[in-house]
This record gives structure tokens, C-alpha cells and sequence, in this order.
């Protein structure tokens, strides 16, 4: 029982696409908990084995939970194939390892999340594959460093912390006009609002951990992309192993039915808290691409279908405020976790951005002052009382 992905719509797809009903016609989709599968005779084993015949060998390689999973998340991106992977990171990895080589180089946006950037900048010089981050999100920083050797362009948008949009369309142009390809890392947009593929993309990368499972349950990743690309991908896997669970892909499965719903309403949320925030005495400055006071408000508007339910701010005072609102919330889960349906309220410059040096910190505008909140399906109201209290407080 497979539905036919062109005709229906996301709403749609988040719910039914990939699902393979066994003998026993279950109506929720299985979870397989079984490392290998067995064959009916030698022959058959043979043929699996050399890909002849398809089918499942090894859970290293394929899943049938796993491979629902996929595919409901390739017809959610819009792309031919998906490999999931143990975590985001591991989908980084072995994107990279699959498609590129030593000799290689790549460009990156420097605001990326901070163990992408320790993995480009610190752990594949040692193998050779060098990367030239670029500040800011303008298509000719990322022009200028690129060089004959440079097979891969790399960026996350909106950035966190800060939600600066980067132009997923202008950036496919700069990298394919030198034949690199580019990739998106699709986690704090999430498909329901942000296709990247559709915009000239070649890959899509995917913390599921984040919004896919959306309850803060699970690690899990994925790379999407067109079938030849993820052929390569797939043959790095099931050699080096990094494999999604298949437990884990069950519940990121079951997440996934959610998902529209979920974004919608903590984009929402994120939006009235964001208009909140602008309007308190004592907030010098709200990031967030749903206010017309951003600076790519525009870009945003075209390129997402919301402004998603990550924001931050900055508070006059400098550390001693923006702590005192953290300290003071009961209700805001304190951690650098995000994409989960309880809100959450991070300090960057003391633990996300902490390891980057004071000056670093300071050009890319991540204050003593910033504060970031993903905000979750709690009311607006009780997330606005729970900031309140903080800053309204006097320094003590
Ligand atoms: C969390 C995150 C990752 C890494 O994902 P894990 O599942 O924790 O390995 C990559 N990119 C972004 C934007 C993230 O937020």
C-alpha cells in the first residue's frame, strides 16, 4: 500500500506518504525492531546481497520502519530520495563523506550550528577537505570564496541565533555557476515551511532530533536530495554505519503527522510574542523574520511560509539583565535545545557561542544582551508573563 505522492498536498503527505502496510494491515505504521531479516533460500540471500533482488539484508543498510521514514520525508521535500542517519551531525558527515574528497574545499556561512562548524573547521582539515566561512548572508561574500576546488556551498537559514535569511535561489546560482553543489541545512524551517530544493538547492540536511520529532524525544538526521545523489550517501552509510535506529525513526515518523500543525502554531505564537516583545520597555532590539522590522522581511515572506518559532532578543543592561530574565522564568525551560513543544530560552554568548572568542562574538552582533527563545504550543500569555517577571526586575 503505497499513496501517490504528486497528487496530494503537504498536510496530506506529512500524514500518509511512505507507509507500507504488512501481512497483518496494521493502520499505524510498524515498528521493526530487528537488525537483520532472513531469506526463503541460498539463492535468494545471494540476490539481496548483490542488489540484484531488492529488499531488506541488514539494518545497517535498510529498515522497513527506516525507509517509511524516508520516504515520507522525501515526499515532504520535494526530493527523490532521502537517507536518514543516528543525528544531524551524522547527516553532515555523511553527505560529506559520500560526495566529496581530500583536495576538496567548501564554503559555509560562519552563523552556522556550533558542532558544524567545529566538524568543518576543526576535524576535516586533519583529512584534508578545507573550508572558507563567510560572514553574513550577501550571495558575492560567498562569490569571492569560491575557489576551482570548492565542490560544496553550505548554510542554515534563517541563522541562529540571530534569524538572519539567507537567499536559498541566489546562493544555487553562485554555487552551480562554479559546479558546486549547494546544501541547506532545513532544521529550524522544518518542510512545512521551507522548501529548499524547490529554490535551487541540491541538498537538504535535517536535525530530525529538532522539529521532525518535535517532542524532544529522539536523535535522528537526514540528508534529501535527488537519487544520485543519495545513491552515494546510501553506499557511505551501509559501510561506515552511522544509521538511524529504527525505534527512532518510528516516533520521528509519528512526529512527522504533526508537523504541519505543530509549525503553524509555534510560528504563530512566536510571531504574537515577537510583536510583545518589540512593544516592552527595556528590549532594545527583536530579531525575528515575521516583523517588518527585519532586514530580509521581504526575502523571509518569499522564501519561508511563516517566520518559524525561533526569535531573539536584546535587553538593555548586558549579561546582568539578559541573566536576570532567564533566572526568573519558572516556566521557560532553561536549555540550548530547540524545536520542541515546550519553549525554551537560551543565553548564546555564555553557552551556544560561548567557545568563540569575545571579538568573534562581537561581529556577529551576539551580544551580552541577546536572549533566544524557541517558542513552543504553551499560551503566549503564560510565556509573556514568565519574560515579564524578569524584565521587569531591578539589578539586585
Ligand atoms: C541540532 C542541530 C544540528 C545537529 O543535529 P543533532 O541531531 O543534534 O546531531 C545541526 N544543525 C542544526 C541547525 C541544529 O540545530
Amino acid at each position: 500500500m503505497k499513496i501517490a505522492n504528486e497528487s496530494y498536498s503537504l498536510e496530506t503527505l506529512a500524514v500518509r506518504a511512505g507507509q507500507e502496510r504488512s501481512q497483518f494491515n496494521e493502520h499505524s505504521e510498524a515498528l521493526y525492531l530487528t537488525s537483520s531479516f532472513v531469506f526463503d533460500n541460498a539463492a535468494q540471500a545471494a540476490a539481496r546481497f548483490s542488489g540484484e533482488e531488492p529488499g531488506n539484508v541488514y539494518a545497517r543498510f535498510t529498515n522497513p520502519t527506516v525507509t517509511m521514514l524516508q520516504e515520507r520525508l522525501a515526499a515532504l521535500e520535494g526530493a527523490e530520495g532521502c537517507i536518514a542517519t543516528a543525528s544531524g551531525m551524522a547527516a553532515i558527515l555523511a553527505m560529506i563523506m559520500a560526495l566529496l574528497k581530500a583536495g576538496d574545499h567548501i564554503v559555509a556561512s560562519r552563523s552556522i550550528f556550533g558542532a558544524t562548524q567545529q566538524l568543518l573547521g576543526n576535524i576535516l582539515p586533519k583529512f584534508g577537505i578545507e573550508t572558507s566561512f563567510v560572514d553574513g548572508g550577501d550571495p558575492a561574500g560567498f562569490h569571492a570564496q569560491l575557489k576551482p576546488n570548492t565542490k560544496l556551498v553550505f548554510i542554515e537559514t534563517p541563522s541562529n541565533p540571530l534569524t538572519e535569511v539567507l537567499d536559498v535561489d541566489a546562493l544555487a546560482q553562485v554555487a552551480h555557476a562554479r559546479g558546486a553543489l549547494l546544501a541547506v541545512d532545513n532544521c529550524f524551517c522544518s518542510p512545512a515551511l521551507q522548501r529548499p530544493l524547490e529554490q535551487g538547492a541540491d541538498l537538504v540536511i535535517h536535525s530530525a532530533t529538532k522539529y521532525l520529532d518535535g517532542q524532544g524525544r529522539v536523535l535522528g538526521g537526514a540528508v534529501c536530495a535527488n537519487a544520485a545523489l543519495t545513491d552515494e550517501v546510501f553506499k557511505f552509510l551501509r559501510t561506515a554505519g552511522p544509521s538511524l535506529s529504527p525505534f527512532n525513526a518510528w516516533v520521528i515518523l509519528k512526529g512527522l503527522e504533526t508537523l504541519n500543525i505543530r509549525m503553524q502554531a509555534q510560528s504563530a505564537n512566536a510571531l504574537e510574542l515577537a510583536r510583545w516583545l518589540e512593544a516592552q520597555p527595556g528590549v532594545a532590539r527583536v530579531f525575528y523574520p515575521g516583523l517588518a522590522s527585519h532586514p530580509q522581511h521581504a526575502l523571509a515572506m518569499r522564501q519561508q511560509a511563516s517566520g518559524g518559532a525561533i526569535l531573539s532578543f536584546e535587553v538593555d543592561g548586558g549579561r546582568d539583565a539578559s541573566w536576570r530574565v532567564v533566572d526568573h522564568c519558572k516556566l521557560l525551560s532553561i536549555t540550548a535545545n530547540l524545536g520542541d513543544t515546550k519553549t525554551t530560552i537560551t543565553h548564546p554568548a555564555s553557552t551556544t557561542h560561548g567557545r568563540i572568542s569575545a571579538e568573534a562574538r562581537a561581529a556577529s552582533g551576539i551580544t551580552e544582551g541577546l536572549l533566544r527563545v524557541a517558542v513552543g504550543l504553551e499560551s503566549v500569555a503564560d510565556i509573556q508573563a514568565d519574560l515579564s517577571r524578569g524584565l521587569n526586575s531591578k539589578a539586585g
